[in-house]
């Protein structure tokens, strides 16, 4: 329906506009009845949704509607598959239109920057891209069923400590490449309906009161046309807010903020038509729910569970398989040990929290996979309410073991340990845990480890189990995921979409994780996840992108389709990927750049592409990739853009990113010209590396030595020549005067620099 949403400001009062921009309660936005102005709903979450038909509250305590419990983000990204990430939000979609949810409060586009973040598990990945491809693709599938999303938390809340307070102190350059592109590319490519920012500062500024953020990054830079909601509570000073582009308060602050914005706007502290034109985007998105709202909507509660289990089962990621313990046999006779086998941990703590429609019993799932013939025996194995080590369950477990042919332990992190609201000191498992599983592996030589976690744990007791799989937390169907893949039904493609370090200690962000006070400094900078593992070399347990299969995957024929390119024209990669194993799986083909020579400081790598491809045994397919000037860039804040640094770069293809099985490399021009400013501090090194005045310098220079007798005499032998030129790179232009005994004035320098002032501006000019 089109309306005139002009007109219908003009018709509203000052009192009725000014209500527009906080919410009604908790989860509803105020409507105008008089106007037509209808009152929608907004709520949780990312996997699932939180609808609260009775209490209310933002940590997940209070009861809400069935809704079917997907796997939590860190599980969707581990798929690597776009697709289907889109088909977990068309489901979504489908759940919010059936409960008259207008908005739904996801993704959370958050960089893991530490693995102790308590809420890593509601967030993709600790790479930018990857973490953006699956926000856009989340956010596509729930918006085409006509139900907007709310990308949060906008920006750089990448830890719970202090959450409300803290003050994230992040480089622009780092905050651009990192933090800023997981949300970039998913606002551009998906154009979600509504942003919500963050509750921390970022750089000395409130998120919910950054002009930059909010108005110049986000609106000006990025295209974003929705409107921008508050973290619930996030709210500082209203007015601050508004003029920054704060469209909404949520929850309604009860007259709060509204009166604020009416006295500013009254004594004429805010123009009111700022305010109109924040009502302006409100209504836009308020009518856009309203028009695309569909009659009588309902969803396959069943069809939701079997995709629940198909999305669980593909994010699940095989760390370990020594001698192919793994699959298990229909027939083998199995202990299954642990509390989790029958109290799954299946969803994080918090606001995403939610009453999902079913859920497995993975002990039952694995009994009805399993044949008539094998015996699924149980033990609980520990206590999941408490750390302490109970004997008798460890010996019961033992003895469950024993008489098996292989042990399953289920182990993880107990709710406790990792939520919405607080980071985790450790990533240790509880200690009852850790025992069993080394008192398991005394009576069991098949010990395999199935892991619920929303994060990176350090795993000291790794050469106890033969397998190890990582089933994250795996949403309602875990259960049938898990024993697919235990059994085989489903070939493990899941990979890691961030790195295991061996010991928290090594994380790069350890020491400045989660800061002091409320201040934490990012300042590891851009060396965020395998970026810093990988370039400095530090060993981690599993790498980012790792993840074992039943079958093997070989590689062949990088093809480029251009080896000499500028920075504007995009270009082609291709691989074959061939299943030379005997079962059929799925691979995901990792393209990551290496910018070979650079005056900057860049990782030894960086994701650019990714692929997944199903593969029969035997079979071969070619995947391919684009590459355009981003896949070279880096953000240079001189610039205030992405620049192309003109040189060499790797295109290497992985199948992680510590495990590179191609590679080939292009040679990348920039188009940009970039202005050297001469002066008398300018090394002559500077001005020589620079080709669009090199030769010109040179002869200066020559020129210049040729009035120092020093210099003059060196010139004379090939070796001393040599040595001058080296030693003369980090000379700076006046060391010419001062060192040229009263030869070389002040005017003949000055005359130096002009002239190659002069010639670097109009080849930038031509
Ligand atoms: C969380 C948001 C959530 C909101 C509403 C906040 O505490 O940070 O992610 O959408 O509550 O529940």
């Amino acid at each position: 329906m089109t309306r005139d949403i002009r007109q219908l400001i003009e018709q509203m009062t000052l009192e009725e506009k000014v209500g527009m921009c906080s919410g009604l309660d908790f989860w509803f936005l105020k409507g105008v009845e008089r106007l037509g102005i209808p009152s929608i709903m907004v709520t949780d979450g990312p996997h699932g949704l939180r609808k609260q038909a009775e209490d209310a509250d933002h940590l997940g305590l209070s009861n809400s509607v069935p809704a079917t419990c997907f796997p939590s983000a860190v599980g969707l990204a581990s798929s690597w598959d776009r697709k289907l990430i889109e088909k977990v939000g068309i489901a979504l979609g489908e759940e919010a239109q059936a409960e008259n949810v207008g908005v739904l409060l996801g993704p959370g586009a958050n960089i893991k920057r530490s693995p102790l973040c308590g809420r890593n598990f509601e967030y993709f990945s600790e790479d930018p891209y990857l973490s953006s491809e699956m926000a856009a693709n989340h956010i596509k599938g729930i918006q085409s069923q006509g139900v907007g999303t709310s990308l949060k938390h906008f920006a750089a809340n990448n830890q719970e400590h202090r959450r409300m307070s803290t003050n994230a102190v992040v480089d622009e350059r780092t905050l651009r490449e990192i933090y800023l592109a997981s949300f970039e590319q998913a606002v551009k490519k998906a154009e979600p309906w509504t942003v919500m920012c963050s509750y921390n500062k970022v750089n000395g500024e409130f998120a919910a009161e950054s002009k930059n953020l909010l108005t110049d990054i986000l609106r000006d830079e990025w295209g974003f046309e929705g409107f921008v909601v508050s973290d619930w509570g996030a709210v500082n000073e209203r007015v601050d807010g508004l003029e920054a582009g704060l469209e909404l308060e949520m929850p309604s602050s009860y007259g709060l903020g509204d009166n604020k914005i009416l006295a500013a706007v009254k004594s004429g502290k805010l123009s009111e038509v700022k305010l109109d034109r924040a009502v302006q985007r409100l209504l836009r998105i308020i009518f856009m729910a309203v028009d695309y709202q569909k009659e009588d909507a309902s969803y396959d509660k069943k069809e939701h569970h079997q995709l629940a289990k198909q999305v669980a089962s593909e994010g699940m990621v095989l760390l370990k398989n020594d001698r192919d313990v793994l699959p298990l046999s229909e027939d083998n006779d199995i202990a299954v040990i642990g509390a989790l086998a029958k109290k799954p941990r299946y969803q994080g703590g918090g606001s995403s929290h939610i009453n999902p429609t079913q859920l497995d019993d993975i002990y039952e799932e694995m009994k009805r996979t399993a044949s008539g013939e094998s015996n699924i025996a149980y033990a609980q194995g520990y206590d999941l309410d408490s750390d302490k080590v109970d004997d008798q369950l460890v010996e019961e477990a033992k003895r469950a073991a024993t008489q098996s042919d292989a042990a399953v332990l289920f182990i993880g992190l107990p709710d406790r340990y990792e939520s919405e609201g607080y980071d985790r000191v450790h990533l240790d498992i509880p200690e009852n845990q850790r025992q069993l599983i080394e008192e398991v592996a005394k009576v069991q030589p098949n010990v395999i480890v199935v892991l619920s976690n929303g994060a990176p744990i350090e795993m000291p007791w790794l050469d106890k189990a033969k397998a190890v799989l990582e089933g994250y937390l795996g949403g309602q169907a875990l259960g049938g995921a898990i024993t697919d893949i235990l059994f085989g039904n489903v070939n493990p493609s899941g990979k890691l979409a961030e790195t295991f370090p061996i010991k928290l200690s090594d994380n790069p962000s350890y020491l400045n994780f989660p800061g002091e006070g409320d201040t934490v400094e990012y300042k590891e900078g851009i060396f965020v996840g395998y970026r810093y593992y990988d370039t400095k070399e530090v060993e981690p347990l599993f790498p980012f992108g790792y993840g074992l299969s039943y079958t093997t995957f070989e590689y062949s024929d990088l093809s480029i389709s251009q080896k000499d390119l500028q920075d504007t024209d995009t270009v082609t990669v291709k691989v074959t990927v061939k299943n030379t194993g005997e079962v059929a799986g799925k691979e995901v083909v990792q393209l990551y750049v290496k910018d070979v020579d650079s005056s900057v400081i860049r990782p030894e790598k960086e994701l650019k592409g990714f692929e997944k491809v199903a593969l029969q045994p035997g079979e071969a397919k070619e995947v391919s990739f684009t590459l355009d000037k981003r896949a070279f860039a880096y953000y240079n804040v001189e610039l205030q853009d992405w620049h192309v640094e003109t040189g060499d770069f790797e295109i290497l293809i992985g199948k992680s990113s510590q495990d590179i099985v191609l590679k080939d490399s292009i040679h990348v021009t920039s188009t940009v010209p970039v202005q050297q400013t001469i002066h008398r501090n300018t090394t002559v090194g500077d001005l020589l590396a620079n080709p669009d005045i090199a030769s010109l310098a040179k002869e200066l220079l020559q020129e210049a030595n040729k009035h120092n007798p020093l210099m003059d005499a060196a010139a004379d032998s090939e070796e001393s020549s040599e040595m001058m030129e080296a030693m003369m790179k980090y000379l700076p232009l006046r060391a010419l005067a001062n060192f040229s005994g009263g030869h070389f004035t002040e005017e003949m320098l000055q005359d130096m620099i002009d002239q190659l002032n002069e010639a670097q501006k109009q080849k930038v000019l031509s």
